[in-house]
């Protein structure tokens, strides 16, 4: 085990705790490892624009989460070509069978969003 080094703070990315409707901005890791220092569940790397809703706005989370799901990332719309997304959980389905190959949408979609099995152990 090498010492964990401090992270450079421009280095920090919005990472979300979709448990607690929360986001922690983290230095990202290459093997997508971090966890949230409030429930110790995975987080996710939501991107340099993520702007996370309140905690209480569980319609909004539940479309931030289903954006992730699909692949979208949350980058800043002046670098991207592409329609903006869906203010509202009720258009994320429409929004994502429209725009299969939108910009933003960078990440394999994860359907089953099961925590990943760890590898070696029993
Ligand atoms: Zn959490």
């Amino acid at each position: 085990m090498q010492p964990k080094r401090m992270p450079s703070p421009q280095y920090l990315i919005a990472h979300a705790c979709f448990e607690c409707r929360k986001s922690f901005k983290v230095a990202p890791r290459p093997d997508d490892s971090t966890v949230c220092p409030n429930c110790g569940s995975s987080l996710h790397q939501m991107g340099r624009s993520f702007k996370a809703p309140a905690a209480r706005d569980k319609e909004q989370w539940a479309k931030v989460q289903a954006l992730y799901n699909a692949g979208f990332r949350f980058f800043s719309y002046r670098s991207v070509d592409g329609p903006p997304l869906p203010a509202r959980l009720s258009d994320v389905e429409a929004f994502i069978r429209d725009n299969p190959a939108h910009p933003l949408r960078v990440a394999v979609p994860n359907n089953s969003f099961k925590p990943k099995p760890l590898r070696g152990s029993a």
